[in-house]
């Protein structure tokens, strides 16, 4: 399976059943598992046996899906989280403990920048945000002694620009750390970042790859390539003995999966963040038919934005596959294929005119939430963003009268017409 293209990894990988076995993934809504002596059990506790025992470290179902999302991203291991929120979390908490720092680009889901500047930072994890703009020798004067890793995302949330992977990964690398990089958006059909330099990838799995809205859910993805060895002395949890497991070293035990592994059998132990088995497997149906989807999103997204960009009432629309916006060239190199299905726009008149236009529109939803089958709109200055002071807006490059417009799979001419009678009527 993991030589097959991509759309039959879609389709096919994680599952494989033998001979009599559901054809289908099966629900395994189960806490518990059984074995027959009390050795067999033991030998799962001292990490000597892989297998199921409970639940919050690892269930059939789940564990299927995860290794669906490994071969999507091109990874050697996943792990499975309750939502995006817990993904970026472990991502980060597997490797970082107080006193130690983090560069993150400034243009992140506000989740994200909450996540970092706030709860981290009570935990004693400094983060040092950047502009990603910045050319590289500015970017390295953000890197510290104690930074362990660097942070972005492949397309930003809600500014949709388009992270340069090259100089994040250099960024990363020259120093000495891996780099984290939140595909929430582009999705493995449109980018893998793996292939790009990224050493770890973060999924909110509660957008594209769900697809339908109906999960909450996050992935952790290991590319396995980050040398935590080469680095002892930065990553103490990777290549020194855990007490907490009878003294193992993660790095020496596990190799590549080293950090998949301390993902799962420590963090997920301690801090328990699993999505259900019953979410897994709704995930997994929406993983058969991403690569349906995301051509039809970046299709529709397309027509959007070239319609928008030629209505007189719009001052501006940001959508990377639109010649001549600022990320153009940038998208053409790491997304080929198209990026994603949301684009923002700013409306002649600016933040009440935006507010009016999007209470007129009707088959277009306002509704937290991006990324699904069904066309919706957010003004984040009012709703996701709203706990942001207008300084920190425009640090996170969120101008009060940005509109983020999630563009859906329905007929897109259907969407237009929507738009074009909202925007008649401001
Ligand atoms: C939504 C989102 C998150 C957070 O994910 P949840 O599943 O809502 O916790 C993280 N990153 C990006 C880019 C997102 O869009």
């Amino acid at each position: 399976m993991k030589d097959s293209r991509i759309e039959t990894i879609c389709v096919q990988a994680g599952w494989e059943p033998k001979k009599g076995e559901a054809r289908v993934l099966p629900i395994y809504q189960s806490t518990t598992f059984k074995y027959d002596t009390s050795d067999q059990m033991g030998r799962l506790f001292d990490l000597e046996d892989s297998g199921f025992f409970y639940t919050r470290l690892q269930n059939p179902t789940n564990e299927a899906v995860a290794a669906k999302i490994a071969a999507l991203e091109g990874g050697v291991g996943a792990i499975l989280t309750a939502s995006g929120q817990a993904a970026t979390f472990f991502s980060i908490f597997n490797i970082c403990e107080a006193g130690d720092h983090v560069v993150c680009s400034s243009s992140v889901y506000g989740g994200t920048y909450n996540l970092l500047s706030v709860t981290l930072k009570k935990l004693g994890i400094e983060t040092t945000f950047v502009d990603q703009d910045d050319d590289y020798e500015t970017l390295c004067r953000a890197m510290r002694p104690n930074t362990r890793a660097v942070f972005g995302e492949s397309i930003s949330n809600p500014t949709v620009r388009i992270l340069d992977f090259e100089k994040f990964s250099r960024l990363a690398h020259e120093h000495g750390v891996p780099l984290i990089v939140d595909n929430t958006f582009a999705t493995p059909i449109n980018c893998r970042p793996i292939d790009f330099g990224a050493d770890i990838v973060v999924h909110s799995t509660s957008k594209y790859m769900d697809g339908h809205a109906v999960a909450v859910g996050g992935a952790v993805v290991d590319s396995g390539n980050f040398d935590w060895m080469a680095h002892a002395e930065k990553y103490p949890g990777l290549t020194q003995p855990d007490d907490s497991y009878h003294g193992i070293v993660y790095a020496e035990k596990f190799g590549k999966l080293a950090y998949i592994t301390k993902a799962t059998a420590q963090l997920m132990r301690d801090l328990g963040s699993i999505p259900s088995p019953n979410n897994c497997f709704l995930l997994n149906l929406g993983l058969e038919t991403l690569h349906l989807r995301m051509k039809r999103h970046c299709e529709n997204a397309q027509k959007v934005a070239e319609y928008l960009a030629g209505h007189d009432k719009v001052a501006w629309v940001n959508f990377a596959g639109l010649p001549g916006s600022q990320d153009y060239e940038l998208a053409k190199k790491y997304m080929p294929n198209g990026t994603c299905g949301v684009l923002s726009f700013g409306l002649k008149g600016g933040r009440e005119t935006s507010i009016s236009f999007m209470d007129h529109l009707k088959l277009v939803a306002i509704v937290t939430h991006v990324a699904d089958a069904r066309t919706c709109v957010l003004h984040p200055a009012s709703h996701t963003h709203r706990q942001l002071s207008d300084e920190q807006l425009i640090e996170a490059g969120v101008q009060p009268d940005l509109i983020r417009f999630s563009v859906g799979i329905e007929n897109v001419e259907d969407i237009i017409e929507d738009l074009d009678q909202a925007l008649s009527q401001v």
